[in-house]
């Protein structure tokens, strides 16, 4: 395993499915000058929400059914993204399934903290760690260094 560190000012990824979102919407109000300190990242609909109504700088990837998903996903593998708050609806069949299985993967393969719901995040967001460095365990890439750099 490589070690890889976040700084104190995370990246954080934000993604909610649409019956969630109002639930996310609320989550970050209340957490609002917390989240200012960091640089915020979304898939689509959910970055125009946190711009519009609560006026925090977000960088806006597509929509997640038009491949917002696995544009996070990627941010994530190459370590462009230290945390991942997804809301996504366990009620509700998605078409973007195979995106969010395949977000939720990587999350876990490159061991980003991951908050599905707002319990965990809750949890996640009033950790000490939030504000220091932290090392922490990522795949080794170069052991896989074939499957990167198919001939
Ligand atoms: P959205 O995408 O923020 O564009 O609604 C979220 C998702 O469905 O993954």
């Amino acid at each position: 395993m490589n070690k890889r560190k976040i700084e104190p000012q995370k990246h954080i990824a934000l993604v909610a499915h649409d019956n969630k979102k109002p639930e996310l919407l609320d989550w970050a109000r209340y957490n609002q000058g917390t989240l200012a300190r960091h640089f915020l990242y979304a898939t689509g609909t959910t970055g125009d929400l946190l711009v519009k109504e609560l006026g925090l700088p977000v960088t806006r990837y597509f929509s997640g059914p038009l491949g917002g998903d696995q544009q996070v996903g990627a941010a994530l593998a190459e370590g462009k993204i230290d945390f991942l708050i997804f809301f996504w609806d366990p009620l509700e069949p998605q078409p973007h399934d195979p995106d969010i299985k395949a977000l939720l993967r990587l999350a876990v393969l490159y061991n980003i903290p991951t908050a599905c719901n707002r319990a965990t995040a809750d949890f996640i967001i009033s950790s000490p760690l939030m504000g220091q460095d932290y090392e922490f365990s990522a795949p080794d890439l170069e052991r896989y260094a074939s499957h990167r750099n198919p001939r």
